[in-house]
């Protein structure tokens, strides 16, 4: 008997390149994309390495934890860094990107994260572009949670790296994701020394090798599970449309900031201006007095069904993220994540309304 899983035919380096192609296209771009063999992290972190190394100097934005880790990085490449933390509650603007380059101009890498699910702000990608390329930077994006959510347009915005994985908005796998690289980029990694060759982490690998040599061998076994279940979610976003997968999580993210505010008890949007808030997951801020580990402990066990986690770290205490992304990007996960925190913070003897908050959200999902 044969298995659904096991007992398939290998996959070739058509197939492989035909998935890429399709990638691609979802990116809207003309640029070569590599599709790696390991979580969205394996290219963000071979992107870095790469690109970066003793003579540059790197904008690094952090209005998350992905930021900060990128920064972590580039330091260790031997980058110069410029960090600019921006508060978690809200995005950088294209004004403060442009500052940074009047106070800087030898920057020469600027690093963003497109929309934060830990933290569940998005940045305007578009006009940061605009100015990047005006300076002439190279712009890595780290799109992993904006991919599906909302556009994501690497050639139109001028990104050089644009790195994105499954797992979020795309209602796909987590073990294999993707880079789109400018010819920019390329040259830029070819010229460093330090960047990464026969290693994992390489990209150069796989333009020397993959790229270069027609895409008609690969470097390594594919994960091949992964790589089936990347084309097919990929094919039901072309289905369904790319438009209406990001319009359900526009309309998710609408309704739960709604709800919440509705719902009452204290609780509140995280992200102060709802056009800061990321498509793919709402976070709100727990009452004061009240832990929001703790409170998403109380509404899981009311219904262990809803997509309800705490902060990261130390925004454990306050942070409450909604992940309604994917499969959970819908009228009923949101409305059972509102009853469940409704729930916990009835228990914790606060006083909500959660016949309004549903009412709030049917309507703002309009
Ligand atoms: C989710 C995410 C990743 C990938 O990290 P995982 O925690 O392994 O899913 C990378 N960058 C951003 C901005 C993300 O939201």
């Amino acid at each position: 008997m044969t298995h659904p899983f096991l007992d398939l035919a290998p996959l070739g380096a058509d197939r492989f390149a035909a998935i890429e192609d399709r990638v691609a296209r979802l990116l809207s771009t003309e640029q070569d994309v590599v599709i790696m063999q390991g979580e969205a992290l394996l290219p963000l972190e071979g992107a870095i390495r790469a690109a970066a190394g003793p003579g540059t100097t790197a904008l690094n934005v952090i209005t998350g934890p992905y930021g900060q880790t990128f920064g972590d990085w580039l330091r260790d490449c031997g980058a110069t860094v410029i960090d600019l933390a921006v508060p978690f509650h809200s995005a950088v603007t294209a004004g403060e990107i442009r500052q940074a380059f009047a106070e800087h101009p030898q920057i020469d890498f600027v690093s963003l994260v497109h929309a934060e699910a830990a933290t569940g702000n998005t940045n305007p990608v578009a006009e940061i572009g605009e100015v990047v390329r005006a300076h002439g930077a190279l712009f890595y994006l780290d799109a992993v949670a904006s991919i599906g959510a909302e556009p994501v347009l690497p050639d139109a915005w001028g990104v050089d790296l644009c790195v994105i994985g499954a797992q979020k908005a795309m209602g796909g796998p987590a073990g294999v994701s993707a880079v789109s690289v400018s010819e920019r980029a390329w040259a830029r990694m070819a010229a460093n020394p330090k960047a990464p060759r026969r290693s994992y982490l390489s990209l150069l690998d796989w333009k020397e090798r993959w790229i270069d040599g027609g895409r008609r061998a690969l470097l390594h076994a594919p994960a091949q599970l992964e790589m089936l279940a990347l084309q097919a979610c990929v094919e039901r976003i072309e289905t369904v449309g790319p438009e209406a997968v990001m319009a359900r999580h526009a309309s998710a993210a609408a309704a739960t900031r709604a709800g919440a505010v509705a719902l009452g008890g204290g609780l509140e949007p995280y992200v102060y201006e709802a056009r800061d808030a990321a498509p793919v997951a709402t976070t709100l801020r727990a009452p004061s007095g009240l832990v929001a580990s703790e409170l998403v402990g109380r509404a899981l066990t009311a219904d262990p069904g809803v997509p309800l986690a705490a902060g990261g770290g130390t925004l454990a205490k306050e942070m409450i993220r909604v992940n309604h992304y994917g499969a959970e990007a819908t009228p009923g996960a949101v409305r059972a994540s509102l009853a469940a925190l409704g729930a916990a913070l009835s228990e914790a003897g606060l006083s909500v309304d959660v016949e309004g908050a549903l009412r709030a959200a049917e309507e703002a999902w309009r």
